[in-house]
Parts: structure tokens; C-alpha cells; sequence
């Protein structure tokens, strides 16, 4: 793992996820008077998990997988973070994922530290059968590293309510009792929340509200485009349509959809009703995801994958405002070249920071034996989001940086003051 700066000759296509991460701690620490040897250490995971998962598929021969859990920092409370299912898995990016997470939950002032971890998998390819399989074997490796106490993982890219279930189904059938607060996400049924599933996009929604109330905006006359349409994207653009924006432009993999009049968001079938759909809706102009990003909005919101705003296309990004909703959509070049061109980036670990703080809400609700009513979900999370918010806008207005530096100040501070307070041993 390197952490050299990137030059615009040599930065990779793809910067790796704890790179980024390193540069946006440093960059904070740099406005922080934080002890050098807290921010060393918190340049590090504090371990690394890797494991081999054997699957049996239906044809009954075996295949081989790898899964990782990365537990960054535990100084706040148990390790939280999601699990993804995807091919581009690698322990660098778990890593760099779980640092967002310690961010996130502090920012949130959550009482949870930083986790990811993922298997390196398609899930497309597996039947279903296949990945409850895949999931059961996941949870029973993982076992001694997590628990309600310990170490709570979520969904994230692949995974989803129906995995979660099976996750802790696995991990209580070996306890001998149920632990649903061992795993979020999970279906309300058996002990998920009300409000998880659309909470990461509703929390983009409110931010991005917040974001367009500070500016002095009028709400109506405000023009969204929305990159990707799963759960955070679709969610983020209905709330944001129901709000009054306009939301001009949404795609998905297979492509955009464009109406400069303004889409019915509520009409066009997000990913969970019917995968790559978006496309196919009968709109005024189809675009490229790559058009999509260049449009002339006043918002721009990328929630589908990590790395799309590079230096490459940073510099024909059209958009006043950017708010992220994918988990590290914006290199850090492309990052210097949106500060330089006066484009603000609200950044992920607060966007999207809902679902994580509606996972909160579920294990809250799961060890206590509770089950709260939508609506108070709801108000819980906007109070939440609106505390946190308040909090950045107070280190923006304060101290004259970005919306990410704001961000991360408020952050580390009380990482940083945890580590103080709870001293080092042995
Ligand atoms: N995977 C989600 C995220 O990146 C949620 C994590 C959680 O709920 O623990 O924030």
C-alpha cells in the first residue's frame, strides 16, 4: 500500500480506496492539532481478516473464494461496516472502506468504530441457493471476529436484506439463541428496522436539502442529475423530486435517461424492482453515464460506484454542487480540480451516512428487544442528519475549507479526543 501524492502524469485510473482515505486524514489532521502518533496509527487497520470460503455449487463441484473483514478503529465502540459481494474485492479497498466507516460513525457521533469486509464474487453468477450457501460459510468464518458486542456487519454493494438474514441465522444457529443485533440491514421480520433500506438515499436527499437551503437555492428551480438507481440513488432522487427539485437526469448501468422538464421519478422502476431498467423508460433523450456527468445541473449526485469522478472527466463536470452518494465516488484529483474550479463535494461520510445510522437504530431496537414505528425512524434520522450537519457547517463556516475537510475535521476531533481520553495500553 502506497501513499505517495498523485501528479496529474502519474495518478492511477484507479486509486485505490486507502489512498484516498490517507490523503483525506492527513489533509484533516493538517488543520487539527491531533497528536502525530494518533493519526499514524489511525493511517492503519487495527487487524485485517482473510479467509478462504469453500462453496459447494449446484452441480456439486467446489470453488474456492476469499473474503475479508477489516476492523480499522475500535476506539468509539464495537466495529461497524458493511459486507459487499463483488469481483473488485481486495483487501486494500476493504481496508479503505472500513476507514470510511470510523469517519462516518463519528461524524454521525455514533458509538461504533470502522469496519468492511466483502467476498471476492459475482454474485450475478451464483444461484440463490449458491449465495446463502457462500453466506452461511462467510458468517461461520467470521464468528469469532464479530457479534452484537464486537463487530456488526451491515449490507453494502451485492448483499442485501434476504443475505443478512441468512448471516444471522447462521451465527445464532452455533450461539444457540437469536442475536439479531449481530447484523443490520436485515428484513424487519426478523429484527431489521423500518426505514434501513432507504435510509442511505434518504439521508443524500436531506443532506442535499440542507445543502441547497444554504446556498439560498429555490428548491424548484433546482436541477438534479442522479447517477445510478439502486436504493441509494432511486431513494435520493424521489425525495428530492417530492421535495420539488427538479430531477433531470438518472441512469444505471445500461445508461441514462434525460427530460430537461424533469423526470417522474416515481414512475421509472429503480434496480431493486427490475435491474438495468432505466434505460428503457420512455424519456425525451437517452445519454451515456459518462453525459450524465457532465451535465449542466445545479446538483450533481453519483451513487452508483466508487472512482468515477476522475481527473480525466473533472474538469467537463458542469455541476455547481456534487453530493456524494456511492462510497468514494471522487479521486483525489479530481477532488483538487473541483476545490480549484470553486465546485463544492459533499462528501459520502456524511451523505449517505443514513443507512449506517439507521443501522445504529436497528441493533438499538434488536438488543433491546424494541421495535420502532417508521415514523419515528424517520424523525430519529433527521434529527441525526440535521445534529451532523449542523455540526460541519459550523468547521466550514469557522474555518474557511472544503465540505470534505469540514467534514473530516469534525471526525477526527472526537476520534482523536477518544484516543486521548482512553489513553494507549498496555
Ligand atoms: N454499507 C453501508 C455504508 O457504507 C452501511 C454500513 C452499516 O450500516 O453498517 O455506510
Amino acid at each position: 500500500m502506497t501513499s505517495a501524492p498523485p501528479t496529474s502524469e502519474s495518478e492511477p485510473e484507479e486509486e485505490s480506496a486507502v489512498e484516498t482515505a490517507r490523503r483525506q486524514l492527513e489533509r484533516a489532521a493538517a488543520h487539527l492539532d491531533v497528536d502525530d502518533g494518533i493519526v499514524e496509527r489511525l493511517r492503519h487497520p487495527t487487524s485485517v481478516y482473510r479467509m478462504t470460503i469453500p462453496l459447494e455449487r449446484d452441480d456439486g463441484t467446489r470453488e474456492m473464494f476469499t473474503g475479508y473483514r477489516a476492523h480499522h478503529d475500535g476506539v468509539r465502540g464495537p466495529y461497524k461496516g458493511g459486507i459487499r459481494y463483488h469481483p473488485d474485492v481486495t483487501e486494500e479497498e476493504s481496508v479503505g472502506l472500513s476507514m470510511w466507516m470510523t469517519w462516518k460513525c463519528a461524524v454521525m457521533d455514533l458509538p461504533f468504530g470502522g469496519a468492511k469486509g466483502g467476498v471476492v464474487v459475482n454474485p450475478k453468477e451464483l444461484s440463490n441457493k449458491e449465495k446463502e450457501r457462500l453466506t452461511r460459510r462467510f458468517a461461520e468464518e467470521l464468528r469469532p471476529m464479530i457479534g452484537p458486542m464486537k463487530d456488526i456487519p451491515a449490507p453494502d454493494m451485492g448483499t442485501d436484506p434476504e443475505t443478512m438474514a441468512w448471516f444471522m441465522d447462521a451465527y445464532s444457529m452455533q450461539e444457540g439463541q437469536t442475536e439479531p443485533g449481530v447484523v443490520t440491514g436485515k428484513p424487519p421480520v426478523v429484527g431489521g428496522s423500518y426505514g434501513r433500506e432507504e435510509a442511505p438515499g434518504r439521508s443524500v436527499g436531506i443532506i442535499t436539502r440542507e445543502a441547497i437551503d444554504y446556498y439560498d437555492w429555490d428548491r424548484e428551480d433546482t436541477t438534479v442529475a442522479v447517477q445510478g438507481f439502486g436504493s441509494v440513488g432511486a431513494n435520493a432522487a424521489r425525495y428530492l423530486d417530492d421535495l420539488g427539485a427538479s430531477v433531470v437526469a438518472v441512469s444505471d448501468v445500461n445508461g441514462a435517461i434525460y427530460d430537461p422538464d424533469g423526470l417522474d421519478t416515481n414512475d421509472v422502476e429503480d434496480h431493486d424492482e427490475t435491474p438495468g431498467m432505466v434505460s428503457g423508460y420512455d424519456a425525451p433523450q437517452s445519454l451515456t453515464n459518462e453525459e450524465l456527468l457532465e451535465l449542466d445541473v445545479d446538483v450533481l449526485i453519483p451513487a452508483a460506484i466508487g472512482n468515477v469522478l476522475t481527473a480525466e472527466n473533472a474538469n467537463n463536470v458542469n455541476a455547481e454542487m456534487i453530493v456524494e452518494g456511492a462510497n468514494g465516488p471522487t479521486t483525489s484529483a479530481a477532488d483538487q480540480i473541483f476545490e480549484e474550479r470553486g465546485i463544492n463535494v459533499i462528501p459520502d461520510i456524511i451523505a449517505n451516512a443514513g443507512g449506517v445510522t439507521v443501522s445504529y437504530f436497528e441493533w438499538l431496537q434488536d438488543i433491546n428487544r424494541r421495535k420502532w414505528r417508521l415514523e419515528r425512524v424517520n424523525e430519529e434520522l433527521e434529527t441525526e442528519m440535521l445534529r451532523a450537519w449542523n455540526a460541519v457547517r459550523s468547521e466550514y463556516e469557522a474555518r474557511d475549507v472544503t465540505w470534505r475537510d469540514a467534514t473530516y475535521i469534525v471526525a477526527l476531533e472526537r476520534i482523536a479526543e477518544a484516543h486521548e481520553t482512553r489513553g494507549l495500553w498496555p
